[in-house]
């Protein structure tokens, strides 16, 4: 869904895939992701992990996420509602 214009504003400066940080303790840099379950146990439970990434418009400042993983993040899915 890799768009060359922004939705929002028109404008062709698209920054593409930008990784997402957060800044942590001492300023360790973790990726931002998403997760979902795939076990239902009380400890030890098992995730599906996704990494986001960031479109940005250099002009406006609009922002789009996807992942890179969204077929095993479906599946996960699945799996969870099942449980
Ligand atoms: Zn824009």
């Amino acid at each position: 869904m890799k768009s060359e214009t922004c939705s929002k504003c028109g404008s062709n400066k698209i920054i593409h895939n930008t990784k997402i940080v957060d800044f942590g303790h001492g300023n360790a840099q973790k990726d931002l992701s998403v997760r979902i379950k795939t076990t239902d146990k009380t400890f030890f439970n098992k995730f599906e992990r996704g990494q986001l990434k960031a479109d940005i418009c250099g002009s406006c400042g609009h922002t789009e996420l996807s992942v890179n993983n969204p077929h095993e993040l479906w599946q996960a899915h699945l799996k969870a509602k099942s449980l």
